[in-house]
């Protein structure tokens, strides 16, 4: 049988111009794609990942222009966080305008829209015209950065996965709104904090317990693997309580000098960049060796750091 991973940039254009759904490469990581312009294939996003209406889609762009059209207002300091950081890992909430659906949405005034650094999806994107797609992963699991990632979560109910190679971000984008005048993290992600804060100074975190309103990427069970995942700064001492067990282990940058079935450091020259780009790679890997379970050290919380703990946070809860 044919492969669904492709990569006809064509075909996958085609295919979303006919109200199809498709896996898009992007630089954080894979996407699950529809045209704006197709309820039931937004619909259809939403039934393949399992995930819940209440939570929207980012709406993904290839121009400044065509970003400004999905949109009533755009804050000046989220203006001039995009001019800085578009094509990029950023995404800006802002209030949307008719021609994004509530159903893209999930019935919000806002809309989120960011302008992707991928060669082959900015090519697609200028054929299709902006396309809602969240994370390519059923919901709750680590999402996808290869297509092959892609694939084995969804071996049925997909006609493509456009092939754009490994992600080079690795994790999601940065999510960003503005509220009570200032600039409002929804989301750690691809773009760091201090690098935002150069542009527009301080800004503030969205508190999800003051509020009724969740994104599954604030959530507190979201990106897990399927082994039973560990966070700790002490890995000699777990191992060395758990002998008997299978366990892969996850470092930043050096060894931990404990022998075990398998370890993976994520940056030997300490580029928390490389780390981000090698993290769900590196989960999606040891989720398939049969563990009893991983073990991981936390990174340095700053820059980029501070987003891959945040999601390795989630990847341990409950
Ligand atoms: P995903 O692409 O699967 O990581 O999901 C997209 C993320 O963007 C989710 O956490 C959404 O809830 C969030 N998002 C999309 N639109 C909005 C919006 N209007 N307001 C707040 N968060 C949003
Ligand atoms: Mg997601």
């Amino acid at each position: 049988m044919e492969s669904i991973i492709q990569s006809s940039i064509e075909k996958a254009s085609a295919l979303l111009i006919n109200g199809e759904v498709i896996a898009i490469p992007t630089e954080t990581v894979y996407g699950l794609a529809a045209s704006i312009d197709f309820p039931q294939a937004i619909n259809y996003i939403f039934e393949l990942k399992g995930r819940p209406r209440t939570n929207p889609l980012i709406v993904h762009v290839a121009t400044f222009e065509q970003a400004e059209k999905l949109c009533m207002s755009f804050p000046e300091p989220l203006k001039k966080l995009a001019n800085q950081f578009w094509p990029g890992s950023l995404t800006v909430v802002i209030p949307k305008s008719e021609l994004v659906s509530d159903q893209i949405t999930a019935g919000k005034s806002t809309v989120g829209i960011r302008i992707p650094n991928h060669p082959e999806l900015l090519k697609l994107l200028e054929q299709t015209g902006p396309i809602a797609a969240p994370s390519a992963n059923p919901f709750e699991r680590i999402s996808p950065t290869t297509a092959k990632h892609v694939a084995d979560y969804f071996p049925k109910g997909l006609k493509m996965v456009l092939d754009g190679g490994a992600c080079q971000a690795g994790i999601e984008s940065t999510i960003v709104g503005f509220e009570n005048n200032q600039v409002t993290v929804y989301r750690l992600g691809a773009i760091s904090i201090e690098a935002i804060e150069k542009i527009v100074g301080e800004v503030a975190f969205f508190d999800s317990e003051k509020s009724h309103f969740v994104t599954p990427g604030m959530s507190k069970k979201h990106y897990a693997p399927k082994t039973k995942t560990i966070v700790t700064e002490n890995i000699e001492d777990f191992v060395s309580k758990h002998s008997t067990s299978k366990i892969g282990i996850i470092v930043f940058e050096k060894s931990s000098g404990t022998t075990v079935s398998k370890e993976v450091i994520l940056s030997p020259s300490g580029s928390l960049h490389e780390a981000a780009q090698r993290i769900y790679l590196t989960l999606h890997e040891f989720d398939q060796l049969d563990l009893d379970c991983i073990v991981i050290e936390p990174l340095p919380n700053q820059g980029l750091g501070r987003s891959i703990n945040d999601r390795l946070s989630r990847a341990v809860h409950g």
